[in-house]
């Protein structure tokens, strides 16, 4: 999600809050299950695009991420422009109602001046599902535009999960993962499957890993964490729009892959970079310290596992 910036935490340290208020405190409409999607033909489709900016087309370093430096303002006009192909090609194959989730650093990166005007934008922070925000609303499906590889990958540009400065490992029911898997796991539970991915080779191979079947766009070649072989952004941007295309014709006929489910309850285990992050965020109730750095809490679903993860990284003291 962020390099630096703190996660947004609802919780007030302040009022001791049970994990039965945490489960409360989501929306009921989060417990309220979609319609199952049928698996034949469909006439119309909402789209919810849910963009981090790491994997954006030419982005290779902190700099271009950061809205503190120059060079971001290049890059959160690129960012568009990827969605805006995306949008494009899913159009064109007959998706017909779009909502984008602006998901990095504050939630406030796509120039809505710039954005395909038949696209609704969730922007801001912090909100209720966060780099998903939306996904509650009636979406058929989910694309996953400029996202980075989970942390500690190889061959990954700017790799992390979810805060840069003190998350080291994220296990979800005892599987690794990065923010892909977090994410498409929350579109899951509303029965929304993942369709694509675009980024580096690496989370591209990430996201098959997570649902199989899910397109892909590799629009760079990580050689390392700050360096990759970019495609030109023209190229680049036909890439994304003709798999967006490719990936909704599959959807609209029938064929896609299922919704990640991570089964329930969800067991979610943080390592962090250093202790002082654990002995701070294990003060979240239900909350158990593993070791000197790690911290571990079960949640009845993965809302509630998603809200509860967050507070956690937002507790830890850096
Ligand atoms: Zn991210």
């Amino acid at each position: 999600m962020v390099n630096e910036s703190v996660p947004s935490v609802t919780l007030q340290v302040n009022h001791v809050v049970t994990v039965a208020e945490i489960v409360l405190a989501v929306p009921r409409r989060v417990y309220t299950k979609p319609n199952l999607k049928p698996t034949t033909e469909k006439s119309t489709m909402k789209l919810l695009i849910a963009v981090d900016m790491e994997g954006i087309s030419g982005v290779v370093n902190w700099d271009q991420v950061d809205p503190s430096h120059a060079e971001y303002q290049r890059f959160r006009a690129i960012m568009t422009e990827d969605v805006n192909a995306a949008i494009q090609g899913a159009a064109s194959a007959g998706a017909s109602e779009f909502v984008v989730a602006d998901g990095h650093w504050n939630s406030s990166n796509i120039l809505i001046e710039r954005l395909d005007p038949r696209a609704n934008l969730n922007c801001g922070t912090p909100s209720p599902f966060s780099m998903v925000q939306g996904v509650d609303a009636g979406v058929d499906a989910a694309f996953f535009i400029g996202y980075h590889a989970r942390a500690g990958s190889l061959n990954a540009i700017l790799d992390h999960t979810w805060s840069s400065a003190r998350v080291a490992n994220v296990w979800l029911n005892g599987r690794l993962t990065g923010e892909f898997g977090l994410n498409a796991s929350v579109c899951g539970h509303f029965d929304v499957p993942a369709l694509m991915v675009s980024g580096d080779q690496t989370v591209c191979a990430e996201a098959r890993d997570w649902v199989p079947g899910v397109e892909v766009a590799q629009v760079k070649k990580a050689a390392g964490r700050w360096s990759a072989e970019c495609l030109p952004l023209e190229a680049s941007r036909q890439l994304i729009q003709e798999t967006a295309e490719r990936a909704v014709r599959n959807f609209m006929g029938g064929k896609h892959p299922q919704p990640l489910k991570t089964g329930t309850p969800v067991k979610v285990k943080v390592e962090f970079l250093a202790t002082q992050m654990a002995d701070s965020s294990v003060i979240l109730p239900g909350a158990v310290r593993v070791d000197g750095r790690t911290v571990e809490f079960s949640a009845a679903d993965m809302p509630a596992a998603y809200l509860a993860f967050r507070s956690v990284v937002g507790l830890a003291l850096r």
